[in-house]
């Protein structure tokens, strides 16, 4: 069954929290590790206080070598850039994340032809479902499939933490129960996805080389990294893993998701609200699901051009074809269909379509008349 991946929602959150507790557990024993073992890089350090006795690694400049003070230097700045780009506020959008990993990526140490080269390039290629399944007031958990080189585990845990969650209760609270006037259940939970918000990803990818990212640009909804990534994202690119990805993109787009959220927002009582996706529902979902599409707004604009553009000329056809046709001599009718050849180039450049597309259009218009 293509949703295999899925497995029990029941236990989900004990699974996600069994990972997430792991990881805490092991990020603690490192950061205790004795002097002579530890790795961590630590933010009084970053910020000078260097010993410079102890031996750490970098891959700033693409060899691993021992860390430096001007090292110290760069990653400060790194720090401030990335504090620039994330606005230094406090959360981020689903928008801003999508746009960001287009825009600023993360890329792939071994960039063989014709492998993905991003976290957005494997989103959009391996990580095809991402559906949530329970929510607990603004958090909500998302699953996803696992990629096709995940060796562990066939599903990830995504948490969302929404930050307006309360912000769209009251405005449900405000709203009339008659159905008149306020805004409907539906417009405030389509508000409340496009707000700003923070996410924690059980992988590896996000644990090693985005965390530090998310916790320095206020949107990290788990455990907060200090130690910086000196090895493995020294230049503090990128934002979010493929799974982060998926679920951004479903969240910000999908329908099931805005369902979700609807079902979700009116469950609210005192601002309090527990939702969970039962299992036949989270399968039933699936089996019809279609992935969103990854789109940054770069994207989306130019989608958008194109059905303006689309649009205005089958205005442009189906005004040329209400003209009657004008009675003419034959040398002068060759002439003339010489005339709408060139019409039909012209347009056709403009409209990025074959001169034969748009003599289709302009015929289908003239026969539906
Ligand atoms: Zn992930």
């Amino acid at each position: 069954m293509a949703d295999d991946w899925l497995g029990k929602v029941r236990g989900h959150v004990g699974e996600a929290k069994g990972r997430f507790d792991t990881d805490r557990r092991e990020r603690e024993a490192a950061g205790n590790a004795p002097a002579s073992k530890n790795i961590i890089l630590t933010e009084r350090e970053v910020r000078g206080e260097w010993d410079a006795n102890r031996v750490l690694f970098t891959t700033l400049g693409g060899q691993a070598r021992p860390i430096t003070a001007e090292d110290l230097a760069a990653f400060r700045h790194n720090m401030r850039q990335a504090e620039r780009r994330f606005e230094g506020s406090k959360g981020i959008t689903a928008r801003q994340v999508i746009d960001l990993a287009s825009s600023t990526p993360l890329g792939y140490v071994s960039n063989k032809p014709g492998q993905p080269r991003s976290d957005i390039d494997k989103a959009r290629r391996e990580i095809t479902m991402g559906v949530p399944v329970s929510a607990l007031n603004g958090t909500i958990r998302f699953i996803t499939n696992a990629g096709p080189d995940s060796k562990k585990v066939s599903r990830h845990h995504v948490v969302v933490n929404l930050h307006e969650f309360e912000a769209a209760a009251a405005q449900l609270a405000a709203t009339p129960n008659d159905g008149k006037g306020g805004k409907s259940s539906k417009q405030i939970a389509n508000w409340l996805r496009k707000q700003k918000l923070s996410f924690d990803c059980d992988c590896e990818r996000h644990r090693y080389f985005f965390r530090y990212v998310a916790t320095i640009g206020g949107f990290a909804a788990g455990r907060k990294e200090t130690g910086y990534p000196k090895i493995r994202n020294p230049k503090l690119m990128g934002v979010a893993c493929k799974h982060v990805l998926r679920v951004m993109t479903e969240l910000e787009s999908s329908n099931a998701v805005l369902r979700f959220l609807e079902k979700h927002l009116a469950s609210v009582s005192e601002y309090k609200a527990n939702t969970t996706v039962k299992q036949v529902e989270a399968e039933e979902a699936l089996r019809f699901k279609v992935p969103a599409r990854i789109k940054t707004s770069e994207q989306r604009v130019a989608e958008a051009r194109k059905v303006r553009e689309k649009a205005a000329l089958a205005r442009a056809a189906k005004v040329a074809a209400s003209k009657p046709p004008k009675k003419t001599a034959p040398a002068s009718r060759r002439a003339a269909k010489t005339a709408a050849e060139t019409a039909a180039e012209t347009l056709g450049k403009q409209f990025d379509m074959s001169p034969e597309q748009v003599m289709a259009i302009l015929a289908a218009q003239a026969k539906a008349k």
